[in-house]
């Protein structure tokens, strides 16, 4: 009791107490301060990455800038030249800050509010269809195993672009054997689609970085195909925002199989509530 009241113990028995918590305190500050550290690393790396893209197109039309300062006026090849490659880079500028906006809108979707519910099968026929049009020089080949009318709540034209992004790597990144294999396949709660070519393929180190932004196995053959690394983390982000899953298997010189899984989404139709 005699130590009860003495303020001096009560002080230090406190200070024991308080320096228990301060510690799980402290614990838990540090992991914040570590998981605020990996994010400004990382936003750093992006602010590094796309001031690198953006320099190359930029010093390209200060270069063409130049020639016409100088030459513009007199020769009329160089200003043909000069404002056709300056537009083409132009064009990549702004093909790059959208996507770079796509990219940060597709992490902040919030998918618990979305209310548009996508018949998947239709969605998928069509985009290929297109593919099959404006590609008249490849083989395209469906594996169609969905039941019909197989929902997801995905919005359309976000799910257009995921599609859009692996059917034209496909394009892209096939050589001699030009065939794109498309599937759709469901198991009980999920829809997988596949986009499968056979073409150059890739090793299984640059698969699992292909989804990084900015990452390209060649960047110069990239470039000159209009690429700019952003298309599958753009696609892998999507699909993550509905709560899939992206995947591939690639082999290097036979090709690359890409495999998205999304939810699907169950709610009754009216005639089914009605039939109950
Ligand atoms: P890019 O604009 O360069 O095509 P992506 O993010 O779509 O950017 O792809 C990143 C890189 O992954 C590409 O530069 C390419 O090297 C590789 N890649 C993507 N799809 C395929 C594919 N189907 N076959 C082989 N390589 C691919």
């Amino acid at each position: 009791e005699a130590l009860q009241d003495d303020p001096m113990t009560s002080v230090r028995a406190k200070k024991i107490h308080a320096n228990d918590e301060f510690s799980d305190l402290t614990t838990v500050l540090n992991r914040m301060i570590d998981r605020l550290q990996n994010l400004i690393g990382a936003q750093q790396q992006f602010v590094s990455d796309v001031s690198h893209e953006l320099r190359t197109p930029v010093t390209i039309v200060k270069g063409h800038m130049d020639l016409l300062n100088r030459w513009g006026k007199d020769e009329p090849e160089v200003l043909d030249d000069s404002i056709k490659s300056s537009l083409v880079e132009m064009q990549r500028m702004e093909t790059l800050i959208n996507e770079m906006l796509n990219l940060t809108r597709a992490e902040q979707i919030p998918i618990e509010n979305i209310q548009e519910v996508t018949e998947i099968g239709g969605l998928v026929h069509r985009v290929f269809d297109n593919f099959k049009l404006i590609h008249p020089e490849f083989i395209f080949t469906f594996d169609d195993d969905l039941s019909n009318h197989a929902n997801v709540k995905v919005r359309q034209d976000h799910m257009e672009q995921i599609l859009i992004i692996l059917a034209d790597n496909a394009v892209k990144y096939s050589l001699e054997r030009r065939e794109i294999h498309f599937a759709l396949s469901q198991t009980p709660n999920r829809v997988e689609i596949g986009v499968q070519d056979f073409g150059e393929g890739l090793s299984s180190e640059d698969a699992q970085r292909v989804f990084d932004r900015f990452y390209r196995v060649d960047k110069a053959r990239s470039r000159a195909k209009g690429g700019n690394g952003l298309g599958l983390s753009i696609a892998q982000r999507l699909v993550e925002a509905y709560g899939g899953e992206i995947t591939l298997e690639s082999a290097l010189g036979s090709g690359s199989a890409f495999t998205i899984r999304l939810p699907l989404y169950k709610e009754k139709t009216d005639a089914e509530k009605l039939s109950d």
